[in-house]
């Protein structure tokens, strides 16, 4: 061994006791995920109120709530299923994302760049289903998603505040060959760069680039941008204590008078995604004006916090109140989790803000800018004949929050057992025999099942198909293949372990009848019990309904048959609603392309 080599084992060595210490000491709950259970006030912490407000204000999507030490006894919701511990005296430990993402090959860490988790390719499904899922609902709730830089001179964080208060949780970046001074009052070439650790300041910018009308408003930009934020090494934990990490950061720039319906809109989003993610039950709680230090006008406040209650009495969710709690620039709205054993995680926050806009000299033309900037309405025809620069109300908005500190929630939550669309596992192709035929036949299902479009010969095909072989717009399923020469139990059971929604077995039945043997029984029903599956249903119908026909015609058929898709195409009807069996569940014999309508169908509903 080289002393070099030497010097850098024993480095490592190190290294890696210090890590596996960390480890133990952690190894209480303590600092695994957020909680909010016995959270202290953050505005009646006894440093500079100024500098508290913005450190620990969590401006929604700006700044993640500090682990607390009332996480220890917590243990997370788990499917009914899950196995008992052996010994009914033993408590069953509790699912730690930590360990299930290495179990899982979800995400993995390097000493190289620590707190930065690394996703594998099966954690990164989840991460952009996720994302996909929300980018789909932009559509619906009027968000604009923009892709802004990483790193921003220091001027910028000056203008927004940042490196006055928060410059110690930022990383500093300088270019090569820059002396990092700034020149004079300009903004220099030569500048410090920060690492961004929020949007916030990057939306403003990009609303300052432009005149805006009150007609454009409300204007929403949504932005999955990684953050920065430099966390003491001995707090990084998984994927809840990072340095960097990703929202679902939205800023929403509106009138005074929609507050209101903008509240409204959010909390509606908040109840659709979580209702789909099978978290909650959550409450909300308003935090209001900090009695002595606040910017703004009280009467602007009071119309802000008016707004924040009408919705959340509209959104008919349980609400509490946080007097007094609220950040200096803004009213506030948390969403707090509740798990099964009752303990609570602020997840995200909906923060007002009436100090950025003016810090970045936002505004937009409207008439009668006085009453406007009020919230409030006018018939005056005098008064509205006068257009002025009325300044906007930022709204930081996050619905999940930290995308990886829900994975980690999640990761618990479903302990392995992960409903259809989330599951980096969606589909196992296992073979019979390794005959060429058979993995010819699988390559095709592989293709069918992802909807591969072959190249056109007819000369009239258009699009993808003319221009090469490719694979057509939908939801891709994540579908792997074991064809290696094992025998089928070892590989059925391999399968099983590793969480696989859908098993498909290919044998050289399968390739002469055209049909998958398909078991779709490991499929989990948090929100929907696959068995009463309507399309499932009456494939099985026609196809029973289809062989009693072709047998009375056809006595001596046999039982070799190879039934086209369009023998499946009556789906709208309901022949015969009932409950599908368990074994008709666990050996479902259907076509690659009907199997692919019907894996999209729970794809695209959340299943
Ligand atoms: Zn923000």
């Amino acid at each position: 061994m080289s002393p070099r080599f030497a010097r850098f084992t024993r480095k490592k060595l190190l290294l890696d006791v210090q890590l596996v210490m960390i480890t133990v000491m952690r190894s209480s709950r303590a600092l695994r995920l957020l909680q909010t259970g016995t959270r202290i006030s953050h505005t009646t912490s006894q440093a500079p109120r100024r500098v508290v407000a913005i450190r620990n204000g969590y401006c929604s999507a700006c700044e993640p709530a500090p682990p607390q030490p009332s996480d220890v006894k917590r243990r997370y919701d788990r499917p009914k299923s899950h196995k008992k511990p052996k010994n009914p005296k033993e408590p069953e430990a509790a699912p730690d994302h930590r360990h299930l993402g290495i179990e899982q090959e979800l995400f993995t860490t390097s000493i190289y760049s620590p707190g930065s988790p690394i996703f594998l390719p099966n954690g990164t499904r989840i991460f952009n289903k996720l994302t996909d899922f929300l980018r789909t609902q932009y559509e619906h709730f009027g968000f604009q998603e923009v892709i802004t830089p990483t790193i921003y001179k220091k001027s910028l964080w000056e203008k927004s505040g940042h490196w006055e208060n928060y410059a110690e949780d930022m990383y500093s970046v300088t270019g090569r060959g820059a002396s990092g001074e700034k020149e004079g009052r300009q903004i220099g070439e030569d500048e410090e760069y920060g690492l961004k650790p929020m949007n916030c300041p990057g939306h403003c910018l990009i609303f300052a680039s432009k005149q805006r009308s009150y007609r454009d408003l409300p204007i929403r930009f949504a932005d999955f941008s990684p953050l920065h934020r430099n966390e003491i090494s001995g707090a990084l934990s998984g994927l809840t204590r990072v340095r960097r990490f990703h929202q679902d950061d939205g800023h929403i720039f509106c009138r005074p008078s929609q507050i209101r319906e903008e509240i409204s809109k959010t909390l509606e989003f908040v109840k659709l995604t979580y209702g789909v993610l099978g978290l909650g039950p959550y409450r909300l709680a308003l935090s209001t004006r900090p009695k002595d230090t606040f910017i703004g006008t009280v009467e602007e406040w009071d119309n802000a916090e008016a707004a924040l209650r009408e919705s959340l009495v509209a959104s008919e969710q349980p609400w509490t109140l946080n007097e007094g709690d609220g950040a200096f620039y803004g009213p506030k709205i948390d969403i707090i989790l509740k798990d099964s054993d009752g303990k609570e995680h602020q997840t995200a926050t909906i923060q007002l803000d009436f100090q950025l806009p003016k810090r970045f000299e936002l505004e937009y033309q409207a008439p009668a800018p006085e009453i406007e900037q009020k919230g409030l309405t006018t018939d005056d025809a005098e008064l509205l004949s006068v257009q002025g620069p009325v300044t906007p109300v930022l709204i930081h908005r996050a619905v999940l929050g930290s995308v990886e500190r829900i994975m980690a929630l999640l990761i618990e939550h479903h302990n392995g057992r992960w409903p259809f669309w989330l599951n980096p596992r969606q589909v196992k192709i296992l073979t019979v025999n390794d005959q060429q035929e058979t993995l010819d036949f699988v390559k095709k299902v592989v293709q069918d099942l992802q909807g591969y479009d072959p190249p056109s010969t007819d000369g009239e095909g258009r699009g993808l198909g003319a221009l090469g072989a490719g694979l057509v717009r939908g939801n891709r399923l994540s579908i792997d293949v074991d064809d290696s020469p094992r025998g089928l139990n070892k590989k059925l059971s391999e399968a099983k372990n590793q969480r696989y929604g859908v098993i498909i077995v290919v044998g050289a039945r399968n390739v002469e009848s055209n049909r998958l043997t398909v078991d779709f029984s490991a499929i989990p029903n948090y929100r929907y019990d696959i068995r009463e599956s309507k399309l499932l249903n009456n494939l099985l119908v026609a196809h029973k309904e289809a062989k009693l026909e072709r047998d009375a015609r056809y006595p001596n058929w046999g039982t070799h048959w190879a039934p086209a898709d369009e023998e499946f195409a009556s789906q709208d009807g309901d022949p015969a609603p009932r409950k599908l069996s368990h074994e008709e569940l666990k050996a479902f014999e259907i076509t690659a392309r009907t199997l692919r309508k019907v894996l999209n169908g729970f794809q695209t509903s959340y299943v």
